[in-house]
């Protein structure tokens, strides 16, 4: 070998090994299978107050107002109090169902603890602790107890925690991303983290849980605005194969669905190195999509309908939020990568 080709050799060697070091030997991963086969979506609200604690209504009002517009299922949560669902079967039908469900409200000091507890089999106590996580805790755990699904409401109501709380809570999986109440502060603001920060903060962290949207609607009657607790502004739509609260509870835990302040998806097709998400087209609305990764970065923003994003390779996990040009959104779950 002469030394001018053993010269280009190690330029070589040295150039693939700075390329390496630049740029990482990215592992192609690929997308959790989603087995979503034969299934339905069904649109659902799993917060919502009646007169049986502080909302404006009965019961069976507010499931009729539901019903009424387009809704499949209703977790009617009020505080502390479980209304009993098949004291309104006469409501249901094959396309409406009322699901158990009870806003466990508790409190660590002057912060407000409260804690949904969905499809639970019987009452479930507000439970206290010395400290708030220790509170949050064991308001999950009284609810999984009750063979129920806890969901964290409202982090940023009276500012009471963030993703530091909520990262060290165990066996929780649904966490409320937007909450159409008024004083609630979903955007966070002055210093405090808005819900989708906090939720990045945790997907990023390796936690798996799912981002939900509710209305914590307590105003039926009189007039619906702004500052006022109305219905209709946050909702679920979940995957499944059959119309039953214990299926519906599960495939949200599971993370089959999206959460919605207006956008609706026709479907969100999940392959092994690609996710496609069909918008549905309403009026003239014009869509923007982002697909995020760890840290809330953008991966991919487009206007395309389908939106798609392929895998590059090192992503943790992929989320999407379909924006209108109305301002209303459309979150779907992470996809995690395996
Ligand atoms: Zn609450
Ligand atoms: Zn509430």
């Amino acid at each position: 070998m002469t030394r001018f080709r053993f010269q280009n050799r190690l330029i070589l060697f040295v150039a693939s090994a700075a390329f390496i070091a630049l740029f990482g030997c990215k592992e192609s991963g690929t997308f959790e299978a989603q087995d979503t086969a034969g299934m339905q979506w069904y649109k659902g609200n799993t917060h919502t107050h009646t007169t049986n604690s502080d909302g404006d209504s009965p019961p069976e009002y507010v499931a009729s107002w539901y019903k009424n517009h387009g809704y499949n299922f209703l977790v009617l949560s009020d505080h502390n109090f479980l209304t009993d669902p098949a004291a309104y079967a006469y409501l249901a039908d094959s396309s409406f169902m009322l699901i158990a469900g009870e806003e466990v409200t508790s409190g660590f000091e002057k912060k407000p603890v409260h804690v949904n507890g969905l499809n639970v089999s019987r009452l479930v106590q507000p439970q206290k602790d010395s400290t708030l996580v220790g509170t949050l805790q064991k308001n999950i755990d009284a609810i999984r107890d009750a063979d129920g699904a806890p969901h964290i409401n409202h982090p940023n109501f009276r500012w009471a925690f963030d993703h530091r709380a909520l990262l060290q809570l165990k066996n929780d999986k649904l966490l409320e991303i937007y909450n159409g109440h008024p004083t609630v502060h979903n955007w966070g603001g002055g210093g405090f983290p808005g819900m989708e920060d906090v939720w990045d903060h945790l997907l990023t962290a390796g936690k798996h849980i799912y981002g939900i949207a509710v209305d914590d609607a307590h105003h039926f009657q009189g007039e619906f605005a702004a500052n006022r607790s109305n219905p209709g502004r946050g909702w679920v739509v979940v995957r499944a194969r059959t119309f039953s609260p214990a299926e519906i509870i599960e495939n949200l835990e599971k993370g089959l669905f999206y959460a919605s302040t207006g956008v609706a998806l026709d479907d969100m097709i999940v392959e092994p190195s690609r996710v496609e998400l069909r918008i549905r087209q309403d009026q003239d609305f014009r869509f923007t999509t982002e697909f995020m990764g760890a840290g809330g970065d953008v991966l991919l923003r487009t206007t395309e309908n389908p939106a798609i994003y392929v895998l590059r390779g090192g992503e943790k996990y992929v989320r999407a939020k379909v924006t209108n040009s109305g301002g209303a959104f459309a979150w779907t779950q992470p996809v995690f990568v395996q």
